[in-house]
């Protein structure tokens, strides 16, 4: 009987636990005598680990906002994915994956017995310091795991990205009052987009940066007025600014750009009459937002 409570128990606990998705999250550390060339020092450890932390929250707010009903009609979502995208389809398939992978990294001091099964991040110096400066920023480059190249599933974290806000919610709430932020880009926004480039974590939803005319589409002006809508849900910065809106701007998250369809009350003097006045101005100008002086600020080099 005590036997049979004890493994009842078990059973018990088994269920209750969290589902591991099978990939180990390291860190590359760095050591006296390290031969590794991208290993990272203690602070930058520190910002990765922030950063996560911040990447977590904004994709948590992110699910959330996708959750509501009505936000395939608000002027982020259509701005950002366009009018085909399904809001369910999108947090299935590029958020919720980045909250089930996504944990404080542990720390390893070499790639030797890293697997297929394994992301790491690392920070890589001086070829890319170079690269940097003549590129105009670099923030970071993912690859995936391929034997026959021997790449490994590395997120790799540039000198440009580690020297920018590691938190977001600072930054969120300057973007909310002066509606920009300085660059370099936020640390946990290069990480949703580098999510969205790596296997490990989005798997078969994996997608590319997207280049029109030959430049590739990173600023927002680009992603919402030059990007055909096609190619919306298929160019990692959109899932980057999405994030980014749902944790500075939910209210365009919320608003609607298809418009009311209800007239509007002849009464301008009602409440009811004001709001659905407000409404449909809001709707006809919804999809203006941000304006192109915003947006003309972000024409930043993201791999
Ligand atoms: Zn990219």
């Amino acid at each position: 009987m005590a036997a049979f409570a004890l493994i009842k128990v078990a059973i018990l606990l088994a269920l209750s636990l969290p589902i591991v998705s099978g990939l180990t999250i390291y860190v590359l550390e760095s050591h006296p005598g390290t031969t590794e060339q991208e290993a990272c020092s203690a602070a930058d450890i520190k910002k990765i680990e922030e950063m996560v932390d911040s990447a977590l929250k904004m994709a948590d707010e992110t699910v959330k906002a996708l959750a509501n009903p009505d936000v395939a009609k608000s002027s982020a979502f259509l701005s950002l994915f366009g009018s085909k995208a399904k809001p369910a389809d999108i947090a299935a398939q590029h958020y919720t994956p980045i909250l089930r992978v996504l944990k404080k990294p542990s720390p390893i001091r070499d790639l030797k017995s890293i697997g297929e099964h394994d992301l790491v991040f690392t920070c890589p110096v001086e070829k890319y310091e170079k690269k940097a400066a003549k590129v105009g920023g670099v923030y970071a480059s993912t690859r995936n795991w391929d034997v026959a190249a021997k790449k490994l599933n590395l997120i790799r974290i540039m000198p440009l990205a580690l020297e920018a806000d590691s938190t977001i919610d600072a930054v969120a709430k300057e973007f909310q009052a002066k509606k920009t932020f300085k660059e370099p880009v936020p640390l946990p926004f290069t990480l949703i987009h580098e999510a969205q480039h790596s296997t490990p974590i989005v798997g078969v939803h994996r997608v590319g940066d997207q280049e029109v005319g030959g430049k590739k589409m990173y600023g927002l002006n680009q992603i919402r007025n030059i990007l055909p809508e096609d190619l919306k849900v298929k160019n990692a910065q959109n899932f980057a600014w999405f994030a980014m809106l749902a944790v500075s701007h939910s209210d365009l998250l919320t608003d609607d750009c298809k418009g009311s369809p209800a007239a509007i009350s002849r009464d301008l003097s009602s409440q009811e009459g004001r709001l659905l006045k407000f409404k449909k101005r809001y709707a006809a100008v919804c999809k203006q937002w941000p304006s192109d002086d915003l947006a003309a600020k972000f024409k930043d080099e993201v791999e």
